[in-house]
Parts: C-alpha cells; structure tokens; sequence
C-alpha cells in the first residue's frame, strides 16, 4: 500500500467525498438515475436500505466524479513533489559517497605526510647524534692539543 492511499482518506474522512465505496449501513452504494422534475436522469449514488429512514449515502455522480478528480490532481502533485524529493535524496546520498571518498583519501595522505615526518625526524635526530659526536671529539682532539703542546 503506498503512502498516497493513506493520506488522502484522512483529508476527507467523508463517506460522501468523492464515489463512495460502502454506505453508513454498511451496504455497497448503487448508481441510479434520478426521477425528480429538479433532477431528471442526473446519475447519483445511493442505497438500496434507503427506505428504512435511517441516514444512508446519497452522493451525485457528476460531483463524485469532480471529487475524485479534485483527489487524484491532489495525489499526483504529491506524487510529483515526492519524485522531486526521492531525486534530491538520491543527489544527497552521492554527495555524502564523493565527500566519504575524499575523506578517505585525505587519511591515507595524512598517514603518508605521518610517514614521511616521522622517517625525517629520524634523520634529523641521527644527524644531530654525529654531529655531537663530532662536535665532542674535535673538542677532545683541542683539548689535548692543547694539553700536550
Ligand atoms: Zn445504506
């Protein structure tokens, strides 16, 4: 059952809104011709308990039909509105993959620059250890240069 049929019962909760399918009674509405001088052969929905003088449907069939119309037009603006909807969603969902990827990608080139600092600092830190090295003997060779002039 699609979202459409439950909505639009809700708006006219009228048994008389547009073609009726069953009557106040219970009974299934007939379609017959009217004999009043008002109305001559205009078609209109009615019941055939009609005759025990509890209420029971009467619903002209031209506007029944205008009704339903007046329904359907309504059913397809929102049919139309949740295409329109379903589409910018499905726009939405491949933003939010194009930006996951970029993230992703931006991660692996976070963990390579991580990498690459750390294998640097590595360097700097061996280049830092012989220069001390070197820094200390020529200190010693000074020292007993001078020492033992
Ligand atoms: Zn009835």
């Amino acid at each position: 059952m699609s979202a459409l049929a439950n909505t639009s019962p809700v708006e006219y909760d009228d048994a008389e809104y547009g073609i009726p399918a069953v009557c106040y009674c219970g009974e299934r509405p007939n379609l017959q011709p009217s004999f009043t001088l008002t109305n001559p052969g205009r078609l209109h929905y009615t019941c055939r308990n009609r005759e025990d003088g509890d209420y029971h449907i009467f619903n002209w069939w031209d506007e029944a039909m205008m009704e339903e119309l007046k329904t359907v037009k309504e059913d397809l603006i929102k049919l139309t509105s949740l295409n329109q909807m379903r589409e910018a969603l499905q726009r939405q969902k491949e933003e939010i993959a194009n930006i996951l990827n970029m993230h992703k990608e931006n991660q692996m080139e976070l963990e390579r620059m991580k990498a690459l600092i750390a294998y640097k600092s590595d360097g700097l830190t061996m280049e830092l250890k012989l220069t001390n090295v070197f820094v200390a003997t020529l200190v010693i060779v000074a020292t007993m240069t001078y020492f033992f002039k």
